[in-house]
């Protein structure tokens, strides 16, 4: 018998190897039901053991001889799998972003390895309420501040889960065993006490919402009550209570049987937002982090699978949750660059999520203060339907904003980082036992080394990159982690003229303390943060006022809310205004919002001071005003005219090599392959390069660009489809890797 179709097969979805496949033979009969995703029902083996098994590929080669390919037996078309919706999800994602469909599986399906059932344990109250008080004061006495911290979770809530509290609190086990040594705390495991935040459920008080919050859930309940199921946008300024509507729109779904999953980026998933979420929703909850282990993860995913949760809240990869009966897909900050992949597939979790609720007939909600282009045109276009709120939901005044003209401080003679207007405005916090936030929106412009006699920068030996300084004398790759001794004289001219230039947050804390001698300062930025709990050690300590000036690079101005805090100040919000992306001036205004955002949270009224040398472009004025239409129609005005995304899109093509020549023979081979395919289709297509990547060695990789701008995005597609193919099997490329970015959003 001769077969015209195959099917590649994999036969145990959940082993290590997802790359493990088997090519079958498709009968005719069954050639309109097999799909991508199918379960298949296939003989296995010498003994052709009837198994399950399914189908990831389709194609109409052999790959061997055609005597030895067994035909599919039936395809199970009764109950479609979860798998089989995550498999064809993977397929959708390979084609749409690119890369091998075996990472897509990878990315999508939760791989079993070796799981170790771990006991769920708590950390429980062994003392009573007025002991735990008197225990309280003391350590606050004796600057305890990890016993301090448990306490205070313990007294709010009696009962924590295990690992909750140890990683979000960062406890110690020494700190733990002291505490259960002297009776005051006690472990508990999962037999006894299965659910740790039961009890909490009952103290939950919901919140009025108010008008606007009430329209956007009820609305959003009509229409799913009615079937309707679509995707949302809720522009909501921060603090203005959009997730009180989640919380609206998931109880809402959840009472009709259905599962949500909730993303939220990794660094804004803090203890108090879990917290809430639990005690509104209890046990039917779970939450994934980045943190866990493969066998956590896998274990998260079986619970999902049976049933036995509603809800997940996660970062990007929460999104393959298997549930069964999948309602809702929340995406709350949706223009985080957090959630676009940097592996492949280099998906993006908006775009994934709208595609997965369209298979499962869910809904997407996405919410932010200051919304993607790419969503806020779509809400225009009328593609997802448009909700505001316009006002914070505690009453409290947006804040006071001032614009600095650093030039004009350089005028008066003022060399110092500080205007005098943020000085001013600093001492008189610190007169009033307020706290400040001073953000530095980039890190790494700063402090390069370089001879101000014959200008050499150094530059890392294995990247393109300049070395920063640091305050232990050495000077660091932040690319590759490479290290050494900062010189005290210039490599090749020998002068002693050579030192670190710029502004880091180090060299701003370094500054603060000098200029505010009587100020307790922290810093926070991703060296300070290193190590496990760095974040909310950090945090934890600025909401207990423990310093009165926190510096930081932009994971300061992320979902925190620290009530004293009512003074912001941005050394130079230049920084993200010029970093060759053209994305910079949307990046820019989301972090002056942002920042702005946590000035005056709460009952004392805030203000910013936004310190700039370009007081007078559009993202700087428009944040300021807090303006987010203005913001839009001046940069869709850009990026029409510039054919960038949205107007338009843009596939980016990374070739990388060991050697340059290769790299640079192998881009000029796809250039021209890039021009033959438009001019061969007579279709018009702006090509820019081949050229070195803007950072055009990372540890000693060579990378070439080219990048392709056209309307339509199907367009980009066919073209990545056809030089996949063209690279895979032309000798042109060997000892080269190809990677394609659609939209990028990060700079190669
Ligand atoms: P967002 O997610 O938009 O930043 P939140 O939902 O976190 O806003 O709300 C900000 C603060 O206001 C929270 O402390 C929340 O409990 C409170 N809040 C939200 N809605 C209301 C309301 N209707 N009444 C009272 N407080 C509210
Ligand atoms: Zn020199
Ligand atoms: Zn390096």
């Amino acid at each position: 018998m001769s077969y015209q179709n195959y099917a590649d097969i994999i036969i145990d979805i959940s082993h290590e190897n997802l790359d493990k496949t088997y090519q079958y033979a498709i009968p005719k009969e069954l050639v309109q039901q097999a799909v991508i995703g199918s379960l298949v029902v296939v003989p296995f083996g010498k003994g052709n053991r009837q198994i399950n098994g399914y189908i990831v590929g389709l194609s109409t080669e052999p790959k061997i001889n055609t005597d030895l390919i067994k035909p599919i037996n039936r395809v199970v078309t009764e109950a479609p799998a979860i798998e089989s919706h995550l498999i064809y999800l993977a397929y959708w994602m390979k084609e749409t972003f690119g890369g091998a469909m075996n990472d897509s599986l990878k990315t999508v399906i939760p791989v079993r390895k070796a799981v170790k059932i771990k006991e769920q344990r708590s950390i429980q109250l062994a003392v009573g309420m007025e002991q735990a008080n008197q225990l309280y004061f003391e350590y606050q006495r004796k600057n305890n501040t990890a016993r301090l911290r448990l306490l205070e979770a313990l007294i709010k809530e009696p009962i924590l889960d295990y690992d909750v509290a140890i990683n979000k609190l960062n406890i110690s086990r020494a700190t733990l065993q002291g505490l259960e040594k002297q009776g005051i705390t006690k472990t508990v495991s999962e037999q006894i006490y299965r659910n740790p935040i039961k009890n909490q459920k009952e103290q939950y008080q919901q919140v009025l919402l108010n008008e606007e919050q009430k329209y956007i859930a009820n609305d959003f309940i009509h229409e799913y009550d009615e079937g309707n199921r679509a995707t949302y946008l809720i522009h909501g300024i921060t603090g203005s209570g959009k997730t009180e509507v989640y919380m609206e729109m998931i109880a809402h779904v959840v009472s009709k049987g259905k599962q949500v999953i909730l993303l939220i980026p990794e660094i804004a998933l803090t203890y108090q937002t879990v917290l809430r979420f639990y005690k509104r929703f209890g046990e039917r909850i779970t939450i994934m982090n980045s943190k866990m282990s493969q066998g956590e993860r896998f274990d998260q995913s079986v619970r999902a699978k049976n049933g036995e949760i509603d809800i997940i809240i996660g970062p990007r990869s929460a999104l393959f949750t298997p549930f069964q009966d999948l309602g809702l897909i929340i995406i709350d900050e949706e223009h985080e660059n957090s959630y676009k992949s940097e592996t492949a597939p280099k998906y993006h979790a908006v775009e994934v999520a709208i595609k997965r609720a369209q298979l499962t007939q869910s809904s997407v909600v996405l919410g932010s203060a200051t919304p993607s282009l790419e969503s806020y045109l779509k809400a225009k276009k009328g593609e997802t339907k448009l909700y505001t709120l316009t006002k914070r939901a505690k009453e409290a005044e947006p804040p006071s904003v001032w614009i600095v003209d650093l030039r004009e401080e350089l005028k008066k003679k003022n060399k110092s980082i500080f205007s005098e207007k943020l000085k001013e405005l600093i001492l008189d916090r610190l007169n009033k036992k307020e706290q400040i936030m001073l953000f530095l929106n980039r890190r790494g412009y700063a402090g390069f080394v370089s001879c101000r006699s014959c200008g050499y920068v150094m530059k890392c030996p294995h990247c393109d990159i300049s070395l920063t300084s640091h305050n232990n004398g050495k000077i660091v790759c932040h690319y590759c982690g490479y290290e050494e001794k900062q010189p005290t004289n210039c490599p090749t001219c020998e002068s002693k003229y050579i030192a670190a230039f710029g502004t880091g947050t180090q060299k701003v804390e370094e500054l603060v303390k000098k200029e505010f001698p009587g100020a307790r300062v922290l810093r926070m930025d991703t060296d300070t943060t290193k190590n496990k709990g760095g974040h909310e050690t950090i945090l934890a300590a600025f909401s207990e006022h423990k310093a009165d000036i926190l510096v930081g690079t932009q994971m300061i101005v992320k979902g925190h809310d620290f009530p004293k805090v009512t003074l912001v100040g941005i050394i130079a919000a230049d920084l993200s205004l010029y970093t060759g992306d053209f994305r910079a001036s949307e990046r820019t205004f989301q972090l002056l919002c942002q920042a702005a955002g946590r000035a005056g949270r709460d009952v004392l009224p805030g203000e910013v001071v936004i310190q700039t040398y370009h007081p007078e472009h559009y993202s700087i004025i428009t944040a300021a005003e807090g303006d987010y239409e203005a913001f839009y129609e001046q940069e869709m005005l850009y990026r029409r005219l510039m054919q960038y995304p949205p107007a338009a899109h843009i596939l980016l093509m990374l070739i990388t090599a060991k050697e340059e020549e290769r790299a640079e023979k192998a881009a000029n081979h796809l250039g021209e392959a890039v021009k033959q395919y438009f001019a061969d289709k007579q279709m018009e297509a702006q090509i820019i390069g081949p050229a070195p990547a803007s950072i055009a060695k990372i540890n000693d990789i060579y990378r070439r660009v080219i990048y392709i701008k056209h309307s339509e995005y199907g367009a980009l597609i066919e073209i990545k489809n056809y030089l996949e193919g063209y690279f895979s099997y032309s000798e042109h490329f060997t000892g080269c890797n190809l990677q394609f970015d659609f939209d990028p959003m990060s700079n190669y």
